[in-house]
């Protein structure tokens, strides 16, 4: 079985936000954001704030001075200083070449087009065949074992799965030279020493693969929280690409009190006539998680504007 949660009882709780900096905050960026920060301040721990800038393609510096912005305005301060994927190269590549070693990595130099002929599944003969030496870019994969395994998530509970079957080997590192989002996440989760991952519900598939990756650096697995995503009118979760609007900073009473209410909170109706601080204070005070326990369906973000939302 997966580590359920590896850390020693006494170790502080250290929590953390990482958006990646392709665009500004929205209000389901907003809530994923109060949650684990309420979730950390509950627990008397730390919250870090992370820029997950891997991919320079997508991301533009000032979204991430934006997003930074944004949370000092809605009164979310981080402990320590932020950090920045970008300036993480070397510890990557340090990982990458003892996996290199461990032999749990292979270079692939497939197309799209291979991919495709083969259902989108990684073909096995780059795996069975690695040859270190191609003249061609070439990925880096993970070989993913094959086999059964459960872990449990601190709101949804025991989550089974088969992992070759339903996860395929991952890139690690991308042919262009950019290193993926599942190498450095688990990278920095553990460098930073981060017990307790609240995130939201459209990572919930992908935790099974870094459990993976924990296990094959023999380090603790934090606690997980996947909570419910926001949703459009359409049923479609709040995204850039679905032109979530970016969250008015002059209104970060308003978003605050929205956000709660996302979470299923109760904030008291004077709340929403005061300053941030105060909101995010009752917050902590009277964080409760169990209207998020079991709830795996998503939240419409118009739901809670004029009231409370019954998760
Ligand atoms: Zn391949």
């Amino acid at each position: 079985m997966a580590p359920d949660h590896g850390f020693p009882g006494h170790m502080t709780y250290r929590g953390r936000f990482a958006p990646s900096p392709t665009g500004p905050l929205h209000a389901g960026s907003l809530v994923a954001a109060v949650a684990s920060y309420l979730d950390a301040r509950a627990h008397g721990g730390r919250w870090l704030v992370r820029m997950e800038d891997l991919d320079p393609l997508r991301e533009s510096p000032q979204a991430a001075d934006q997003i930074l912005a944004s949370l000092e305005a809605h009164g979310l301060e981080w402990d320590e200083s932020v950090r920045f994927q970008s300036q993480r190269s070397a510890a990557y590549e340090e990982l990458l070449t003892q996996w290199r070693h461990a032999g749990v990595i292979y270079p692939c130099a497939c197309s799209r087009k291979q991919l495709n002929a083969n259902q989108g599944r990684h073909p096995g003969q780059c795996r069975d065949f690695p040859d270190w030496h191609s003249s061609e870019p070439v990925a880096l994969r993970f070989a993913v074992p094959d086999r059964t395994d459960h872990w449990n998530d601190q709101l949804l509970g025991p989550q089974h799965y088969q992992l070759q079957a339903e996860i395929d080997d991952f890139i690690v590192r991308r042919k262009e030279g950019f290193y993926a989002y599942h190498l450095a996440v688990v990278c920095d989760d553990i460098d930073q020493g981060i017990t307790d991952i609240v995130r939201g519900q459209d990572l919930l598939e992908l935790t099974p693969l870094h459990l993976l990756l924990y296990e094959t650096m023999k380090e603790p697995a934090p606690r997980y929280s996947h909570i419910p995503l926001v949703c459009n009118n359409q049923g479609q979760k709040l995204s850039k690409q679905n032109r979530a609007p970016a969250l008015d900073d002059s209104r970060a009473s308003d978003n605050l009190v929205h956000a709660l209410s996302m979470l299923g909170q109760k904030p008291p109706a004077e709340l929403y006539r005061s300053l941030p601080d105060a909101i995010l204070q009752w917050g902590v005070d009277n964080w409760d998680r169990s209207p998020l326990v079991g709830h795996s369906n998503a939240v419409t973000e118009n739901a809670g504007r004029n009231g409370h939302v019954h998760l």
